[in-house]
């Protein structure tokens, strides 16, 4: 029996989940930012299935493989599963236009900013993505978002730098994932907050 269609909040990784580093991909690189099980909690209490999206090209530049990759998320939902907070799904995009391995080198639908590993997440785990919401540190995440035709994009400052042009394309920026799953369920901002600026439609 299929489930109803369930909202999803898509969330990138680096960044996001997790300390952002160069092409992080070692168990010790992986380092958990403040209040992101808290948020991820939050974001499953209000019915939202948890989905990582995350573009991995040093797969395809040949700086780590397939099964560093995997080992690392086994790595990543064990610490989560300890806090109670189950991932519904991982999808990553290894490829890169100039990726040196010839396997990974195209221009794919599913590097961010294109909108593949969503649609692919939506159709595998049957999401409503008219109800879902997406968390990200870059704009490419927020295109990704918007061209899936999700309901919020939420960009978050506890990764990569941002700037007012970043946030032009987010309906709500805020300090970090914590933050993002208080406005995206409703619970208020609080005093951290970075800005706001409404998504164009
Ligand atoms: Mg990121
Ligand atoms: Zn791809």
């Amino acid at each position: 029996m299929r489930q109803p269609p369930a909202p999803a909040a898509f969330l990138d990784r680096d960044g996001v989940i997790n300390e952002e580093r160069h092409y992080v991909h070692r168990i010790e690189d992986f380092v958990l930012l403040p209040g992101a099980t808290a948020g991820m909690q939050r974001l499953q209490e209000a019915g939202y299935r948890l989905v990582v999206v995350t573009n991995q090209a040093g797969i395809g530049r040949g700086l780590y493989s397939e099964d560093d990759f995997a080992r690392l998320t086994q790595h990543m939902l064990a610490l989560l599963r300890a806090d109670a907070v189950e991932v519904s799904g991982v999808y990553h995009c290894p490829h890169h236009p100039e990726a040196q391995d010839p396997r990974y080198r195209l221009d794919c639908d599913c590097r961010k900013p294109a909108p593949g590993l969503l649609l692919r997440a939506g159709r595998a785990l049957g999401l409503d993505l008219g109800r879902s919401v997406l968390v990200g540190d870059k704009r490419s995440d927020l295109q990704a978002g918007r061209a899936a035709g999700l309901a919020r994009c939420v960009l978050v400052a506890s990764g990569h730098a941002i700037t007012e042009h970043d946030r032009a394309h987010a309906d709500h920026s805020c300090a970090d994932l914590a933050a993002a799953a208080r406005w995206l369920t409703g619970a208020g901002d609080d005093v951290t907050e970075t800005g706001f600026t409404q998504g164009q439609a």
